[in-house]
């Protein structure tokens, strides 16, 4: 699926607006949250356009599969002892941009259950 011109994350892939790039690969880029809720808080995205979790599913498990993988890595890489991955899917659980994006929290004590 070809990149949405109007989209925020669409345009960070591109490089349009500037961002905090952690990790880029063919299939994913990572960048740290502009607002972040944790020491660590990174936002891992598919290098293609498709507006949550579940679309991205439909569309590449296989994508799906490296965005977990490269959220792991990156924790491995700063030594989180234990982090939280959460795809926010639809206004009513706090999605904002609609584009598929994994958080990566850590550095932090986690509560459970979430608000
Ligand atoms: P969500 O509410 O799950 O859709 O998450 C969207 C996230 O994107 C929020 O945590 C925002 O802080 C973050 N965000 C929005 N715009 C940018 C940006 N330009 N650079 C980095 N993070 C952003």
């Amino acid at each position: 699926m070809a990149l949405d011109p109007t989209c925020i994350f669409c345009k960070i892939i591109q490089g349009d607006i500037p961002a905090d790039i952690v990790y880029r690969d063919e299939s994913v880029v990572a960048f740290n949250d502009l607002n972040p809720q944790a020491p660590t808080h990174v936002l891992v995205i598919p290098t293609i356009h498709t507006p949550n979790a579940s679309e991205l599913a439909k569309i590449s498990p296989t994508i799906l599969a490296a965005i977990f993988s490269a959220a792991s890595s990156i924790a491995g890489d700063r030594g989180l002892d234990g982090y939280r991955t959460v795809f926010n899917t639809g206004e009513s659980a706090g999605q904002s941009v609609f584009h598929a994006h994994l958080h990566l929290l850590g550095g932090r004590g986690l509560a459970w259950p979430p608000g």
